[in-house]
């Protein structure tokens, strides 16, 4: 037992003997008790209120009751309490105002929105960025005060992570690249980076390829008309004719090579357009350029099956439409065996996109090389694309169409059992053949 129970006890064995002793010695023993319980009581109730009176000021230490017994012990429990939660207020306030540091020397803005996206908390880039001053903002709808169509948008998305691109509102030459993730119960977390140099460097990165590849093209086809004049003439020693033919090649690759970096350098330029385009008709395109296809010696050893929707046509600019077939169907063909056959199918998908699916029975592309496929210059198993000719750009350019247009590419493979291709227009690009537009979903 500890002391404070044991002068607790001694105390009570105190009243208790002189409870007894006075009854003895007077023999009013009924007064006895009563005076030296109520002394007993009257005692405890005087502590209790002591107590309370220090417990309400907050129980400071400087002012803890005198007390000995139990009542001893409930001030020391109180005072342990009361300093253990002391500390851990310390701790937590000093790892709040740490986190608030570190959010607010972000160099990214970041703005916390409560569930009506009213502003909760903002750092200190936020007012650079975003034009937000925490002091005068906290409270505000932060619709109201980025007045932006994209910031709409995404304060509209119900995405659970959703990103856009902006101009600043503080400096329109500057672009932001914002993002909102939702987290907690009904809690928004918004930031900004400024993307602006990242966006310069690829305009500088664009027009480098572009302007080069413009440059570059003229003095080839000098060089590529002489080739072939050389080539052609029966004149020629074996010995050089052999260096000449390859020299000729290798020129007609590289118009091919620089035709397509300015292809891809002129899709990159326009982007995205939903206007954009008019309407194709193509299962006549397929049909005519299946028929082209078949006409050429090599790609004639495939056969070539058609599976088409007749009535579905597609708003978009023909030649891409055409190049983005013609890739996939070249692709197919070179990379499948002879005696093979290439489905191509043009249909309708339940969410009404349209579909051109290309499937071959060829080699097929290891997993690991799937996700690059449209990376400039990238061509899986190098070796064995050595000997097929090729750029290494047509699905980059795919891809680029595909996004211009709102649609997608989707790329399924298996080593040695073949590839499917599917390319799809979003509905609102999608026309029935009595130029019904179809509703979109
Ligand atoms: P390339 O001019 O090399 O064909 P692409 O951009 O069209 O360039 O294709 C990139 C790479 O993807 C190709 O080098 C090839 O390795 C692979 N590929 C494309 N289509 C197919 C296919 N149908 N079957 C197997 N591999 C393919």
């Amino acid at each position: 037992m500890n002391t404070a129970w044991s002068v607790e006890f001694s105390r009570i064995l105190i009243t208790l003997i002189s409870t007894i002793l006075f009854g003895l010695v007077s023999g009013y023993w009924a007064i006895s008790v009563t005076v030296h319980s109520a002394l007993y009581i009257g005692w405890n109730v005087i502590q209790l209120r002591t107590f309370e009176r220090w417990i309400r000021k907050g129980a400071p230490a400087s002012s803890a009751p005198d007390a000995s017994g139990i009542w001893e012990l409930i001030v020391q429990h109180i005072y342990r309490t009361q300093k253990s939660n002391k500390d851990r207020k310390k701790h937590l306030s000093k790892l709040a105002s740490h986190y608030h540091a570190v959010m607010s020397a972000l160099p990214d803005a970041t703005v916390v929105l409560n569930s009506e996206l009213e502003i909760e908390w903002a750092n200190k880039t936020s007012q650079a960025i975003l034009g937000l001053d925490p002091a005068r903002d906290v409270g505000h709808k932060l619709g109201n005060i980025v007045r932006d169509t994209a910031m709409f948008e995404l304060l509209d998305s119900n995405k659970i992570k959703h990103e856009i691109e902006m101009a600043s509102p503080v400096d329109s030459l500057r672009t932001l690249a914002l993002t909102k993730i939702e987290y907690g119960e009904d809690k928004t977390l918004l930031t900004a980076r400024d993307i602006s140099q990242r966006i310069a460097l690829q305009k500088l990165r664009k027009a480098f390829i572009a302007n080069a590849s413009h440059e570059l093209r003229t003095p080839l086809t000098v060089i590529s008309g002489y080739l072939e004049m050389l080539d052609s003439d029966e004149d020629l020693p074996p010995s050089l004719g052999r260096i000449v033919n390859n020299a000729h090649l290798q020129a007609i690759r590289m118009d091919q090579i620089l035709n397509d970096l300015l292809i891809l350098s002129k899709l990159e330029e326009r982007g995205y357009s939903k206007e954009r385009g008019d309407t194709v008709d193509v299962p006549v395109m397929l049909k005519n350029l299946i028929a082209d296809f078949q006409k050429t010696k090599i790609e004639g050893t495939r056969e070539i099956e058609l599976n088409i929707d007749e009535n579905l046509l597609v708003k978009v600019v023909e030649t891409e439409f055409y190049s983005l077939c013609q890739n996939l169907l070249s692709n197919a063909v070179k990379y499948s065996p002879e005696g093979s056959v290439i489905k191509v199918c043009w249909s309708i998908s339940p969410d009404k996109s349209a579909c051109l699916k290309v499937i071959d029975q060829g080699e097929g592309i290891a997993r690991e090389h799937l996700s690059r496929l449209t990376e400039r210059f990238f061509r899986a198993n190098v070796n064995r694309a050595r000997k097929v000719n090729g750029t290494g750009l047509g699905l980059s350019i795919v891809k680029h169409i595909m996004e211009n247009y709102g649609g997608y590419l989707d790329i399924q493979s298996e080593l040695t059992v073949g590839s499917t291709f599917t390319a799809c227009f979003p509905s609102y690009r999608v026309q029935l053949n009595d130029h019904k537009e179809l509703v979109n979903s």
